[in-house]
């Protein structure tokens, strides 16, 4: 018996971090205990800058509360999942049916089940970098190893086909997409995804694919879906109520299988298994989730020019166009911007330093780019959720903040 009178916890979680709610945000919580009144940008919680889901959601889930007592289907409400498989079928996803539906409690439990049905200690992840985070977290501790193909700032936080391809061995078994991308908000192209979902094909990969920001897109970007592009080769699209519908306590999301099912195997068991030891998914959030997506699109007035998130994210763009420090590839989609500093002139630059220093000093909390993956350390991360006004006085703080970085 071991002598420790401390509990020892899975030795693989000292590699998983994530920071977007990690040491930063908890030394947050303790300013504001003190009394600091603190502009926090570290989570993509629409919730919390005002935000509300559309009345129809929470409409739906007053009218389904009879009904919600029981466990529903492991996979999820069958009419919900009809609904889920129709919309991916009108897209061009092949062989989707309401059987190739599963509903989590949101993306991030699907994200898991899904590494977990897939991967044996040592196999190979294919990720972006940057990523987000969770993808990165699960794999690790489904016993898998990242292996990141970078989407640099340089070159758009565009993937490069060829050395996605490139980086594949007999171990690897996914090639994981986030599209439109947290934290870049970068929107692939048709061919780029054209050409990731060939090299998947001819590598017998398991396309997975993060779509949970479909309609976030802004000016002409325009979202692809991959599952279509990848015909009958196994994609499992990832969707769900946090963002597009700002309902992200309501713990919502969707994986779709789509494909020649003969050739995604065991897999889909695999899936509707781990959805069974969990029994199901939060089933009030469910009928929330069909109202979404039988009822209007409440996103585009938010993210055409005019919208709230078009306007923040114009702010993001202007503070950094008019800055000396700054620069910015201008999302395309999502609810992130993620500019890079230019560092010369400073003795040295830490990316974890300068987001201490910026909550210290100016009260403001970010998420630094390392926190995604990514080699370099002169990237963070801001969601457009805030108003204008407020982006505008965030940006005003780390010019302030930079100065002070720069004399030291
Ligand atoms: N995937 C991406 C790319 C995200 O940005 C997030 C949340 O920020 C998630 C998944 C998790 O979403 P959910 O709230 O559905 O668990």
């Amino acid at each position: 018996m071991s002598s420790s009178r401390t509990i020892a916890t899975r030795q693989r979680l000292s590699q998983v971090r994530y920071e977007i709610r990690g040491e930063l945000a908890r030394r947050a919580r303790d300013m504001e205990a003190q009394g600091r009144r603190l502009i926090k940008l570290n989570i993509g919680n629409p919730g919390a800058f005002g935000f509300r889901a559309p009345e129809h959601l929470q409409q739906a889930i007053a009218e389904h509360v009879a009904e919600s007592d029981p466990y529903c289907h492991q996979q999820g409400l069958p009419e919900l999942r009809e609904v889920i498989a129709a919309r991916h079928a009108a897209r061009g996803a092949r062989g989707v049916t309401p059987a190739h539906v599963f509903m989590g409690n949101g993306v991030s439990e699907l994200i898991d089940m899904s590494l977990r049905a897939l991967l044996n200690p040592g196999d190979e992840v294919l990720l972006p970098s940057p990523d987000y985070p969770l993808w990165s977290a699960a794999t690790i501790l489904n016993d898998g190893v990242p292996v990141y193909y970078d989407c640099r700032p340089e070159n758009g936080f565009q993937p490069d086909p060829e050395q996605v391809e490139s980086l594949i061995t007999p171990r690897t078994r996914a090639l994981v997409l986030i599209n439109p991308n947290n934290p870049s908000g970068a929107v692939y192209s048709r061919e780029t995804l054209q050409r990731l979902a060939d090299i998947a094909e001819r590598h017998r990969l398991l396309l997975m694919v993060d779509e949970i920001y479909d309609e976030i897109v802004y000016d002409d970007a325009q979202y692809v879906p991959l599952a279509p592009l990848a015909g009958d080769a196994p994609c499992l699209t990832f969707g769900g109520l946090s963002k597009v519908h700002r309902a992200c306590g309501y713990r919502a999301g969707w994986a779709v299988l789509s494909g020649d099912p003969i050739r995604s195997g065991d897999y889909h068991h695999a899936l509707d298994l781990l959805g069974a030891l969990r029994l199901c998914a939060n089933v009030p959030a469910q009928w929330a989730a069909l109202a979404a997506l039988t009822g209007p699109d409440t996103i585009s007035a938010l993210t055409a020019p005019g919208g709230r998130l078009y306007e923040a994210r114009r702010a993001v763009i202007e503070a950094c166009e008019a800055s000396s420090r700054l620069h910015l590839h201008a999302p395309q989609g999502a609810l992130y911007a993620f500019p890079g500093i230019d560092t010369t002139g400073f003795a040295e630059f830490d990316d974890h330093r300068f987001a201490l220093d910026l909550l210290t000093h100016e009260g403001v909390l970010i998420v630094p780019g390392t926190s995604f993956n990514v080699p370099y350390r002169n990237h963070f991360r801001v969601t457009l959720l805030p108003q204008p006004e407020q982006i505008r006085e965030v940006f005003a703080r780390i010019e302030t903040a930079l100065a002070r970085c720069e004399r030291q």
